[in-house]
């Protein structure tokens, strides 16, 4: 496959191809959630984001270091002028109990909500609490080369010493915010400074979570955390970072800043942003009360699977609206998927996917991973006729490699359903013997087993028994 990849970068506002830092190497950061409350399904949208282009990047051959980090301290109430309470201390105020016990509840959550969609787990999920010295090393190298300054609330980042400050979302730093953000700290040297360090004060006296620092006790602010955690799993230069849109003018602005001007020398080749997941034409928000989570999708009835393939209808650079009605044509639409490929009938596992399907797909997919028209060209593919039926199921099967809707598993789910009870009995005492490690009488229900007409396969999800095509 000679295609080359290309995705938008935030960065240069255009699409650029993707060239990696290493050969044959892909090093990604992704922000991940505040685990202050449960994911919205706005947030699981970046996360699908997150995982289609990890899946794009594997199919197109290189090996992925992918970090998603777990802000579990730090990251204050107001994004906007990144101040107020800390949103875990909120959620201590709220739900009762200690700030950890709340965090650990909802990364479990997540990390829950990412199995059910089909995520694959990031190699690292590092938390900003167990990283709190490389936040202080690299907040110290910034305070040694004169770019901080201390006010009564924390120790602050000068962007005004920053050149380039704005550089991703395009805005200049004195045209930028006063009119924008209202800060309340009057000792703020400009409007975009934030904190690196904050002091126990203000809103924030009783924080439980507390270290100490060569600044005073306090805890990080929420940008530094992932700079600090990027340079210590990816290095000084990685290829992408990823976040949804909402991050540009704060957070990454902030992380550029940082990284830039600190020893670490950190750079980036790649910004990539997921748009918002609307829900009733609006902003999900707890605290308006307009927010849905995957619970409350598969309470309906509905796969969590099927938000997946609902987040693949979009480009992720455009916005999409949420709505039940949406919800439900996208199940509609994977169980029709699931069912035609249910319905294809003998072949081998030999057979391999057809190029021309195959040069379709990636034609979509690696122009900056469209994903609905990877979505059209599986379509096609379930209206094809011609294909020998092996080939068509082994296409399907590469394409589920990037879109991740478990085709696989619903075969296998499928088949099992249809299964003589016989089979099935026979199959759970092969279970039985294995886990014990009897294999040899494993082999003889094998053997018994084939007798019948079937095959056995041990896959990553248990046996698999299948009608030996006649
Ligand atoms: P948070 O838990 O607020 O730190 O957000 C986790 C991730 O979800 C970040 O990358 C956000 O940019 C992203 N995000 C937040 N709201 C939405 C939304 N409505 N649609 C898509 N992504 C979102
Ligand atoms: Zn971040």
């Amino acid at each position: 496959m000679a295609l080359e990849l290309q995705f938008y970068n935030s960065l240069s506002r255009k699409k650029e191809v993707f060239k990696p830092i290493i050969p044959g190497e892909a090093k990604v950061y992704s922000c991940g959630p505040t685990v202050y409350s449960r994911q919205h399904i706005g947030n699981l949208r970046a996360a699908i984001f997150a995982d289609i282009l990890k899946r794009t990047l594997r199919y197109a051959g290189y090996a992925v270091t992918d970090v998603v980090n777990i802000t579990d301290v730090g990251h204050l109430v107001s994004d906007e002028t990144d101040e107020g309470e800390d949103k875990m201390e909120k959620a201590v105020r709220l739900e009762g109990g200690d700030p950890y016990t709340i965090a650990r509840k909802y990364e479990e959550l997540y990390r829950g909500d990412l199995a059910r969609l089909n995520i694959i787990p990031p190699k690292f999920m590092p938390r900003a609490t167990e990283h709190i010295g490389e936040q202080i090393k690299f907040i110290e190298v910034l305070h040694e080369q004169g770019y901080t300054y201390r006010t009564a609330d924390g120790l602050y980042f000068d962007t005004s010493r920053f050149h380039d400050y704005g550089m991703l979302s395009g805005q200049k730093q004195k045209e930028k915010l006063p009119g924008a953000r209202v800060s309340v700290n009057k000792e703020k040297r400009n409007p975009a400074d934030f904190a690196l360090w904050k002091f126990l004060t203000g809103e924030n006296k009783e924080h439980i979570m507390r270290w100490n620092s060569p600044w005073g006790v306090g805890f990080p602010g929420w940008h530094i955390e992932c700079s600090a955690m990027s340079y210590k799993y990816l290095g000084s230069m990685f290829d992408i970072h990823t976040g949804g849109i909402d991050h540009i003018p704060v957070h990454h602005e902030n992380e550029i800043a940082q990284n830039a001007c600190s020893e670490f020398i950190q750079k980036v080749s790649f910004w990539m942003h997921n748009n918002h997941l609307l829900l009733n034409e609006g902003k999900i928000s707890k605290s308006i009360g307009n927010v849905i989570d995957l619970d409350e999708i598969a309470e309906r009835g509905l796969a969590p699977l099927s938000f997946r393939y609902l987040i693949l209808t979009a480009h992720y650079r455009s916005s999409l609206n949420f709505t039940w009605n949406a919800q439900v044509a996208a199940s509609h639409a994977l169980m029709r998927i699931y069912n035609s490929i249910i319905d294809i009938r003998g072949g081998s596992d030999a057979d391999i996917p057809d190029e021309a399907y195959r040069q379709k797909f990636t034609e979509c997919i690696f122009d900056d991973l469209d994903t609905a028209g990877a979505l059209a060209v599986m379509w096609d593919l379930a209206k094809e006729g011609s294909l020998p039926p092996g080939v068509k199921r082994a296409t399907f099967f590469d394409f589920d490699r990037i879109l991740g809707l478990d085709f696989r598993g619903v075969l296998a789910k499928r088949a099992a359903m249809l299964l003589p009870e016989e089979v099935k009995t026979l199959l759970e005492k092969r279970a039985f013997y294995r886990a014990n490690k009897d294999f040899k009488k494993a082999d003889e229900i094998r053997a018994k087993i084939a007798a019948k007409g079937y095959e056995v396969r041990d896959t990553d999800h248990g046996q698999e028994a299948m009608q030996v095509s006649s």
